[in-house]
């Protein structure tokens, strides 16, 4: 990023991303200020060579621009004093999103936002235009950071999940399409409540070059306003939904995916994306690669290679019949629900530090468990939740529910770790809890085939 060169750049938040911008930065020849609110993250960075500083000085900020943290409130619940000062100056603030889109005005930029399915979708888009044959790069609110995509080769497209806090600070993203899977209530807090979200989201069509393409899923009351409201204006809009065919649009109702109503697909032979809120994923992937031009041909034999995401509903093993999955990523009962609707014969692991409601909403799911294992705080309250309904067995530790799970499925069952909780009370995140729950599954396997 050298268009920064010689520039004060203050750079707000000190997580991932924000490091990753301040590095680029410094390379790039700008001068930093680098900030965190959090004592620690300011004491690593530094030990990382970046130059912390506080950019808020006599009241002012000693920037020509501010980086802003996505994950960092700046409006909601209260104004942040740093990103107010910048305001009432008139120094622009910015994400890394914004940055990249600078230093690489020669990408293909296409985005992908929602309440859910954002990191499937744009991994599987990804995995489709890379198919295709372009060179491509995803990231964002994802995986990589968004200036550690600023290497792709000259022309190349880059796919973008979008947050609805990225959405609000993307300032210079030019986006051939877009595609908006869903909304539903989340981070109202941040965005002063129901209203604030729809809008932050609504601000991903905004970024759409002229003539570009707003691909927006129909399903949900806020969305379908939206695309009403685009298609006034003029927009080239494409819809999708998952639950009405669609005679203009794409639509996978029955689990057939259409183009314009005509049979493309049919979805159940990619099982790594099993589910109708995946059709959902699969048909916004197919929308934005058919506006980039690549054939329905092409785009149904990438579907069946997708190798499918880490944490949500991936097949870790299958063996003696029985199937296992790892869905740590569901930290909520309706994230839980998604993987229990489309399984039978389920052995459950579930629990870890409980959400507000816990499992009570997933009762209609029950008859499809045939026992659950609980693990972590959330034991005993599960145990009332299920008693009289779902036999189970209290386990502790995962290591334990892994065990007893083995030794109780018979062949035809699944054995599903969703555990519609947080992983903090024994993990240090939802990534580490499915790693450890992989390493576990393989090694009853592997020391089962040395016995052989
Ligand atoms: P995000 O990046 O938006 O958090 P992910 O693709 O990581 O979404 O999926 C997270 C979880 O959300 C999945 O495990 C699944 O339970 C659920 N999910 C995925 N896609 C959808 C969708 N289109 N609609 C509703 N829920 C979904």
């Amino acid at each position: 990023v050298t268009f920064l060169k010689g520039k004060n750049v203050a750079v707000m938040g000190l997580g991932k991303s924000g490091t990753a911008t301040a590095r680029a930065l410094l390379a790039g020849g700008a001068t930093l200020l680098a900030w965190d609110d959090d004592e620690a993250a300011r004491r690593t960075a530094a030990v990382a060579g970046i130059p912390v500083a506080n950019p808020l000085q006599d009241g002012g900020v000693a920037a020509d621009l501010v980086v802003w943290s996505p994950g960092i409130p700046h409006t909601h619940p209260k104004p942040h004093p740093l990103a107010e000062a910048a305001r009432a100056a008139g120094i622009p603030v910015v994400c890394d999103v914004a940055l990249l889109a600078r230093a690489r005005p020669d990408a293909r930029f296409v985005a992908i936002s929602g309440t859910n399915g954002k990191s499937t979708t744009t991994t599987l888009l990804a995995h489709l235009l890379a198919q295709a044959g372009k060179p491509t790069a995803a990231g964002g609110n994802l995986g990589t950071a968004a200036l550690d995509l600023a290497d792709l080769p000259e022309g190349g497209s880059i796919v973008l999940e979008l947050s609805s806090y990225q959405l609000e600070l993307s300032d210079g993203l030019a986006l051939q399409a877009a595609a908006l899977l869903n909304i539903t209530p989340d981070h109202l807090g941040r965005h002063g409540g129901m209203a604030g979200y729809i809008a932050a989201k609504r601000r991903l069509f905004d970024y759409l070059v002229p003539g570009g393409t707003a691909i927006v899923a129909v399903d949900d009351e806020p969305c379908r306003a939206i695309a009403d409201e685009l298609s006034g204006q003029g927009l080239r809009v494409v819809r999708i939904s998952v639950l009405a065919a669609l005679a203009q649009g794409v639509s996978a109702p029955d689990g057939v995916l259409l183009d314009n109503g005509v049979p493309v697909a049919d979805l159940s032979r990619f099982p790594r994306l099993p589910g109708r809120h995946n059709w959902q994923n699969v048909c916004a992937a197919y929308a934005v690669a058919r506006a980039e031009g690549v054939s329905p041909e092409t785009i149904v034999a990438a579907l069946a290679s997708y190798p499918g995401l880490a944490h949500r509903q991936e097949l870790v093993a299958e063996h003696d019949g029985v199937t296992w999955i790892n869905d740590s990523k569901a930290t909520n009962a309706d994230a839980t629900e998604k993987a229990l609707v489309c399984r039978d014969t389920i052995h459950w692991i579930v629990g870890g530090r409980p959400k507000e409601g816990g499992i009570d909403a997933l009762a209609p799911y029950f008859s499809r468990i045939a026992h659950a294992y609980l693990i972590g705080e959330a034991t005993e309250a599960f145990a009332r939740t299920l008693a009289g309904k779902v036999p189970y067995t209290c386990c502790g530790e995962l290591g334990v529910a892994v065990e007893i799970a083995h030794r109780q499925a018979k062949p035809g069952a699944t054995v599903l770790l969703s555990p519609a909780c947080a992983s903090w009370d024994q993990f240090a995140s939802f990534e580490h809890r499915g790693d450890v729950f992989r390493e576990m599954v393989q090694a009853l396997y592997d020391e089962g085939e040395d016995e052989d």
